[in-house]
């Protein structure tokens, strides 16, 4: 076989907040290691548990504001009150070793992405089974206050408006089948034909192949 060095792939995942996209993220990343994750910066105050670098890179709001003006992201956006953007450098490193991203941004960094990258750009859209069912995920998390469960319900509203944008749409029912889906998804897309450059070269030899065989 041709070496068979193709370009990575952008796997952008949305949902509302509470529809499982994060298990989903983490169980993808465990068991491929063809992808990793995008650690977006934030201006966020970092979660109990969370590790600067692992999760996100938590930074100043001045320095927020440096990296965008430097031109340092390939996305940015408020979510919340607080800013959330995709560092570029790692992506196009990453995309050019044939190396897959999974990014966990939100409707507005997608649209900003299509832009730019359409080409490299796979979207996916997970949906709750139920309204009930997320908001009581969003109650679960015990660091939020009743306050913050509001506002990600109105958010949880805004970002679900928005699925009509995305090429893929899931609903997380059950964890397994919308896991086999999503990989069924990912491992098809590896596949196509512009993430394989080197395919033209291959095809050109083995059509020069077949006329030296017809004129011998
Ligand atoms: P959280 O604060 O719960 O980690 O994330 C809140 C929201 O911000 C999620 O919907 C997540 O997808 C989105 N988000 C996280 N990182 C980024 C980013 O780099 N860009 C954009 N546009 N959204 C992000």
């Amino acid at each position: 076989m041709a070496a068979t060095t193709r370009r990575g792939l952008m796997l952008v995942m949305s949902s509302p907040s509470g529809a499982g996209k994060s298990t989903l993220s983490r169980k993808l990343l465990a068991a491929d290691d063809g992808i990793s994750l995008s650690v977006s910066a934030t201006t966020r105050p970092a979660r109990p548990g969370e590790v600067d670098g692992r999760d996100y890179f938590f930074v100043s709001a001045d320095e927020f504001a440096r990296m965008v003006e430097a031109g340092e992201f390939l996305e940015h956006a408020t979510v919340f009150g607080n800013r959330y953007g995709t560092p570029r450098g790692p992506v196009e490193a990453a995309l050019q070793a044939g190396r897959d991203v999974l990014f966990d941004i939100d409707w507005q960094g997608t649209q900003q992405i299509a832009e730019t990258m359409a080409d490299d750009l796979v979207r996916v859209f997970i949906l709750p089974p139920r309204i009930d069912e997320l908001e009581r995920r969003l109650r679960e998390r015990a660091q939020d206050s009743a306050e913050v469960v509001a506002r990600r319900m109105d958010g949880a509203m805004e970002e679900i408006s928005h699925w009509a944008e995305y090429d893929y749409v899931l609903v997380n029912d059950a964890l397994e089948a919308c896991y086999d889906r999503l990989c069924q998804v990912l491992n098809a897309e590896r596949w196509r034909r512009r993430r394989q450059p080197w395919l033209s070269a291959f095809v050109t030899k083995l059509r020069e192949e077949g006329a030296a065989r017809a004129q011998s």
